[in-house]
Order: structure tokens, then sequence, then C-alpha cells
């Protein structure tokens, strides 16, 4: 285990996220490499900040070979309010689903089934603990070395997102919100099966994979939050392009059930023929 900041050196910056910024580091001694995560609140947030320390503690009971592994998390602010919180995560050669859209453009059927296997196993395993992550979407969808997918920032954005003030809890990340989530009646009752929120975006995800841009909206268009909110909760179902497979159609339509009562749930998505089949897993196999 990593005992301090101090023992890690910084190679470079990896990406930069809502609430911070993600390096790769190394470990003075024994040099393993990891990504370090840091994040910075403000002395207005310092509630989001208590939410996220405590976050961090279930992160530590998570260990799945399909979720990206955290090894600890320190608190530069003492006992202080503020200051950086630092997720020391494991390392992903390969970034994120995101990252590989910008230079593919978009994913084979056969490379997308395997991602959704190990996104399923992924969540089967997160929700068997009672968690839900809140943030699936491809930039949270991590690729190792072997081409592995894994689902990571589990907690962290969760926290980060996690507020009730709309304009707060738009920012970044609610192109990937379930229907029900919009609707303030089915939302008590629906936030006791978050699970189906996670299932829809996935679905909206892996449908971002195959066509290369968010499937709700037309292509390299930067929608403000009504334009957005009316794509998910008015469209009765997203247009899959006709090339796609029955297999594939009839998956994605599971998890793009607007009524979160009728959607597939994660048991039942890993029967699914779409995941079922053969495939290699890899994101590096094409
Ligand atoms: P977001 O998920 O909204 O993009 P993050 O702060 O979580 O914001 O991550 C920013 C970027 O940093 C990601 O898109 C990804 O490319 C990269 N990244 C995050 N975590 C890791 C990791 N553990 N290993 C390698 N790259 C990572
Ligand atoms: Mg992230």
């Amino acid at each position: 285990t990593i005992e301090s900041l101090f023992d890690l050196e910084k190679l470079g910056v990896v990406g930069h996220g809502n609430g911070g910024i993600v390096y790769k580091v190394q470990h003075l001694r024994n040099s393993s490499v990891y990504a370090l995560k840091v994040l910075r609140f403000e002395n207005e947030n310092f509630h989001l900040r208590k939410k996220a320390v405590g976050e961090a503690e279930i992160l530590k009971q998570v260990d799945s070979e399909f979720i990206v592994r955290c090894h600890g998390v320190f608190d530069s602010g003492g006992d202080t309010e503020n200051g950086d919180l630092c997720f020391l995560m494991e390392y992903m050669e390969g970034g994120s689903l995101n990252d590989v859209l910008r230079v593919h453009g978009s994913l084979p059927e056969n490379v997308i089934s395997g991602v959704a296997k190990r996104v399923l196993e992924g969540l089967s395993y997160l929700h068997g603990l009672h968690i839900v992550h809140r943030d699936i979407k491809p930039s949270n969808l991590l690729i190792n070395g072997q081409g592995e997918v894994k689902i990571a920032d589990f907690g962290v954005s969760r926290v980060l997102a996690g507020t009730f003030d709309a304009s707060e809890f738009c920012e970044g990340t609610c192109a990937y919100m379930s229907p029900e989530r919009f609707d303030s009646d089915k939302w008590t009752e629906s936030w006791c099966n978050g699970f189906a929120g996670d299932v829809w975006a996935l679905g909206l995800a892996l449908l971002e994979c195959y066509m290369g841009h968010f499937p709700l909206l037309a292509p390299g268009k930067k929608p403000d939050w009504v334009t957005l909110m009316c794509a998910i909760c008015f469209i009765e179902r997203p247009e899959i392009p006709s090339t796609a497979s029955s297999e594939f159609k009839s998956f994605i339509y599971r998890c793009l059930e607007k009524d979160w009562r009728r959607r597939g749930t994660v048991t039942e998505l890993l029967r699914h023929p779409f995941v079922a089949k053969q495939n290699t897993g890899l994101v590096d196999s094409f």
C-alpha cells in the first residue's frame, strides 16, 4: 500500500474532468505506475467534500476485475474543510472509450459486445453490493494495456454530480441521465431502483460507440439543458442505424426502455444473445 503522496512522482497529465485533473504518477521506490485524480473543493462546497470523503470509504470495499481499482484516498486538507482530495487509482493506459472514439470514430459490434459484457459484469458486482454507479458514460469506461474495459469513477463523480441543484447537477454529466430522473414523482420511487438508471446510461454509451456521437442529438451539437431534457424525455425510441444487427438493436432497446420498471435488468441483459455470444471482450482487437 502507498502511505503518502510524497512517495509519488508526477509523470504528466492524462486528462481533465469536471472537478479536477488526472495525473499519471509513479511510485518513487518500486516504480509502479498509477493514475492520481486530484479533486479541488472550494470553501462553499465543503458539504460535497464531506460526502466525497464518506464515499471514499465505500470505494475501499470495491474489489472486482471489472472495476478500476482505487488504491487509496489522500486528504491534503487534514482537519480543515478545504484542500484537495486525491484518489490513487489503477492506471488505465488505453484511456477512456471517449478517447478511443475520438481516434477511431466508432466501434464495430463485436467490440461493443465485449465492452457490454464487461460493464454488465461490473454493474452486477456493484449492484450486488447495493451500489448504484450513477455516472456511466464513455469517459468513465477505461481500457487497460490488455484492451480490457473497466468501470471507473464510481463514487467520485457520483458525489460531484449528486446534488439536487439542477444547474450543478446538469454540469457535464446529465446527458446520460435516464428519463425517470427528470420526473419528480417517479424520482422518489425510482430512486430506490437507481440500478435501472445505470442500465439506461449503459445503453446510451454503447449506442454512442456504434454511432460515433451522442445518440439522442444531431452530431456536433452542444446542447443546452432544455434541448437535452426534451431529447431524453420526449423521444419515444432513439433511432438506431439500419446497419446494426437485430441482436444489437434488441439489446439497446431493452436498455433504453423509457419505463424504468420495464427496462432490462443487468441479470437479464447478461443473458441477452448480443452479450452471451462469443467475443474477445477487448477494445484493441480491431
Ligand atoms: P471525465 O470522466 O468526466 O472525463 P475525469 O476527471 O474522471 O473526467 O477524467 C478525465 C480523463 O482522464 C478521462 O476522460 C480519462 O481519459 C482520463 N483518466 C481518468 N481516470 C484514469 C485512469 N485511472 N487511468 C488513465 N486515465 C484516466
Ligand atoms: Mg471520469
